[in-house]
């Protein structure tokens, strides 16, 4: 990966930023600016040149993935070892990422650099996927698909739903993942009609609904799909509302073009439930990017103003949860090019009854 283009684009954005360096504290953002895999690390970018900074566990394998920056192996604490990045760099007013740096460590900075708060600078930068990236995007939502088939051959009534996130789990390990890209959702009958429901011991009845949210984690990339299937014919309106986010989710995906904004997107796909009735059975917003983190921008929701560039990946994911009755969501991750949505999964979004 060019992780020294990325560095060149944040350090374009320091004369903006009134700054002459940018601290990266933030693990993901580390990542994708140096490579660096591991669980600690900072990065300095400033106008000459780049510092990188771990702890001494991490001295090889620093050595291995960052090329470019400057490496300091500190073995106590990392505001010390800020301070001599600092002063080898000459510089004292630095931008942070005030997202993600605790009050404690401010505090302790402030002793050694004059601190600049930003917000989302690299959030922004990481929207638009290279072609490598796009690549493990695909590489991690084709093991979620080919998994897909084979857990819906094991479902059976009696079944729970921590037996079946197990298995996709398990499944999405076997066919080479490297982790699942989060805890999964699987949610049966009217347990469907909360958004986020974390797999309990309920065993499956025949005519409930199952809804499904999962993905895979490949070297750093998640992928995120929902599926909703029928044990049993469903109910005439289960099916309806199934129709009916299945329109919606087109509706979505038609909107998407590389340059549109996010509330546009959002709107789309929304205004064919708030026709039907549905408007506040759909209390989320329509869909987020995906990369490095399983949640990232950009965020399609009511009111995001923020363009979509050509080049992001994001999901678009509409559902209807009634209580008492059950839930439907259909969620894919898309690609946004300026002529529209190109579709990464490959599972059908007909609905399945098993
Ligand atoms: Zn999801
Ligand atoms: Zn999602």
């Amino acid at each position: 990966m060019d992780h020294e283009s990325r560095r060149l684009r944040l350090r374009a954005r320091l004369d903006e930023l009134g700054v002459e360096a940018f601290l990266v504290t933030f693990g993901p953002n580390v990542r994708y600016l140096s490579g660096f895999t591991g669980s600690n690390a900072q990065l300095v970018v400033a106008r000459g040149r780049d510092v990188f900074l771990t702890d001494g566990r991490y001295e090889s394998q620093a050595a291995a993935e960052v090329t470019g920056p400057e490496r300091i192996i500190y073995l106590a604490e990392f505001p010390p070892a800020l301070a001599e990045a600092c002063a080898g760099l000459g510089v004292g007013r630095v931008a942070f990422e005030a997202e993600h740096m605790t009050v404690g460590t401010h505090e302790d900075l402030r002793a050694v650099c004059e601190l600049v708060p930003t917000r989302r600078e690299i959030d922004r930068l990481r929207r638009e996927k290279d072609a490598e990236e796009r690549e493990l995007l695909k590489a991690a939502q084709a093991i979620a698909d080919a998994a897909l088939p084979e857990v819906l051959d094991r479902i059976r009534a009696g079944v729970t739903e921590r037996e079946i996130a197990i298995d996709l789990e398990a499944t999405m390990r076997r066919l080479g993942a490297q982790d699942r890209a989060f805890e999964s959702i699987v949610a049966f009958g009217s347990s469907a009609a909360e958004p986020h429901h974390g797999p309990t011991d309920r065993a499956l009845a025949p005519g409930d609904v199952i809804k499904m949210d999962f993905g895979a984690l490949v070297a750093g990339y998640h992928s995120d799909m929902t599926r909703t299937v029928f044990l049993g014919e469903p109910s005439g309106r289960l099916r309806d509302i199934y129709e009916l986010v299945r329109a919606a989710q087109q509706a979505g995906i038609d909107a998407v073009r590389g340059g549109t904004t996010e509330g546009a997107v959002d709107a789309a796909a929304r205004r064919p439930i708030e026709e039907a009735g549905f408007g506040p059975a759909f209390p989320h917003g329509l869909g987020h990017g995906v990369g490095l983190q399983i949640h990232e921008g950009p965020w399609l929701r009511r009111a995001g103003g923020d363009v979509v560039p050509a080049g992001a990946v994001i999901t678009v994911e509409p559902g209807i949860y009634l209580e008492g009755v059950g839930g439907v969501r259909i969620e894919d991750m898309v690609e946004v090019t300026d002529s529209g949505a190109v579709l990464l999964p490959t599972s059908p979004r007909e609905l399945i009854v098993l």
